[in-house]
């Protein structure tokens, strides 16, 4: 019987068990599909091989740190994106908390690196004098490389205290006779007194069947479709020299719709993403300057919200991921003046691309993948972006897609991040609320207060 059985070791489980172990000698487990943080590599990294192998368990999203281990390590501490924790939690708390996961993120050696800030930022101005709007954010870029070793002296610090069981997949969550929960893996049969949800994204599809059979209500309505840019670092060096990160918004002329960058990674490179066997594309970038790539590369999503009958956000969304799978056996990849030019790129023109791609990606036609409306509203974008960051709509900037962020089902959660069921709680991105480090992070330390106060 242990006292907490947090599910999933991404962001929410770590700072849910750091701050649970910090402050009281409860019997803490945490269960991870994935294995520990040294033991995570992705077998086709730094090999020639272009399409995703679909190892069972993928070693990017599953393990130690979770989706986040290898990501760009950007903690944005903003409530204007990133998640909806603040709804819940209110705006003050929610950013005190995120606040106190860049201090602990400090601690544990990030504090080598910068916090950038929007604030008063000239090209806020500049941004809006040409239909853009510059969301306000600080943000902590820590790099792939800072991430990891963070991850890896709380890992150190938390396995005093915290016992992990990885390579352990919770199967069912039931609950007890005497309110206490029975968590169920592929070899055993565990109990604890309060239970917390943390499997992500890549867990979404299971927790949505554990709600089922719990009767936990959940929503499912939006989803974020685009494609990730990528062009020479310079273009964009005004912006991210000064921001690192910009999360910008433009309403497009066309049919009113919001596209907005996300996930900028300056002098970064692009990756695949493999959520449930799809494989879709992200980016990230190193601290470490040998690390560094000529190019810069961002995302730009429209999002996509459903009204009844249709349920299926994420249905639709990996729909279009899986034709762009079936058209280019993976991501695909098409110059900016072939797009409007309405032609496939093809590896000569992609070759004889001033700008050099750093996924091998599969030259073709996004336009037979992305939906018109929401290519539409990405190419009004690409030429107002084109106003501020002069270049940025240049024939050779490359796209690929497509990028999905899926918003999983959203949990129904009361204030503290609980279930209509007393002592099963749900937290990062896996609950809906939050879509980020930061935010996913914020919500465990939440919970934990919830539990340590309960
Ligand atoms: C390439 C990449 C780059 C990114 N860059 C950034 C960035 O710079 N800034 C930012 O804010 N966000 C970024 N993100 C998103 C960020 O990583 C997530 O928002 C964050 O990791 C969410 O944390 P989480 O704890 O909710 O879930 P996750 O990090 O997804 O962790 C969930 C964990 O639960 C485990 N799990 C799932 N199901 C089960 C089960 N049944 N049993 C046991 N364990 C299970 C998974 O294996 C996983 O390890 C990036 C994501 C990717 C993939």
């Amino acid at each position: 019987m242990y006292d907490v059985i947090i599910i999933g070791a991404g962001p929410g489980g770590i700072f849910s068990a750091y701050e649970l172990s910090k402050n009281s000698d409860l019997k803490i487990a945490v269960f991870e599909l994935g294995r520990p943080l040294e033991q995570r590599k992705c077998p086709i990294d730094g090999k020639k091989i272009k399409s995703c192998i679909k190892c069972p368990v993928c070693s990017i999203m599953s393990g130690f740190g979770g989706a986040g281990a290898f990501s760009d390590g950007k903690y944005n501490i903003t409530n204007q994106f990133g998640g909806t924790l603040y709804e819940h939690i209110g705006q003050d708390r929610a950013i005190e908390l995120m606040k106190y996961v860049d201090e602990i993120n400090c601690r544990y050696g990030g504090s080598v690196t910068k916090l950038y800030s929007t604030a008063n930022s000239d090209i806020k101005r500049k941004c809006l004098q040409n239909g853009l709007h510059l969301l306000d954010a600080q943000v902590r870029h820590l790099g792939t490389d800072i991430n990891y070793e963070v991850l890896g002296n709380i890992y150190a610090e938390l396995s005093k205290k915290v016992e992990f069981k990885f390579n352990t997949e919770v199967r069912s969550i039931s609950v007890n006779d005497d309110g206490s929960f029975n968590i169920i893996t592929q070899n055993d049969s565990f109990s604890c007194r309060k239970c917390i949800v943390s499997v992500g994204r890549s867990g979404s599809k299971w927790l949505e069947s554990v709600c089922d059979d719990l009767g936990i209500e959940t929503l499912s309505n939006r989803v974020d479709i685009g494609v990730r840019v990528e062009l020479p670092y310079e273009i964009f060096r005004p912006m991210t020299d000064e921001l690192y990160e910009s999360k910008i918004v433009y309403r497009t002329e066309k049919f009113e719709d919001n596209v907005r960058t996300f996930c900028m990674n300056p002098k970064g490179v692009v990756v695949n993403e493999n959520t449930n066997g799809i494989v879709t594309v992200n980016g990230h970038s190193y601290e470490n300057e040998k690390m560094h790539t000529d190019n810069t590369n961002f995302a730009l999503l429209v999002s996509k919200h459903f009204s009844m009958p249709f349920k299926d956000s994420n249905g639709y969304g990996e729909s279009i991921a899986r034709l762009s799978n079936m058209l280019g056996g993976g991501v695909i990849i098409q110059r900016f003046g072939d797009l409007v030019r309405g032609r496939r790129s093809t590896v000569k023109r992609i070759e004889e691309s001033y700008v050099r791609p750093t996924l091998a990606a599969t030259p073709g036609d996004l336009s037979l993948v992305i939906p018109k409306r929401i290519l539409d509203g990405i190419i009004e974008m690409i030429y107002a972006l084109d106003k501020i960051c002069p270049g940025t709509a240049n024939d050779d900037t490359l796209l690929y897609g497509v990028e999905v962020k899926f918003y999983n089902m959203e949990v129904c959660l009361d204030d503290n991040l609980e279930t209509t069921i007393k002592g099963l709680y749900v937290i990062g991105d896996g609950s809906g609320v939050t879509h980020s480090l930061s935010h996913a992070s914020a919500s465990g330390v939440h919970v934990a207060h919830m539990i340590l106060n309960g």
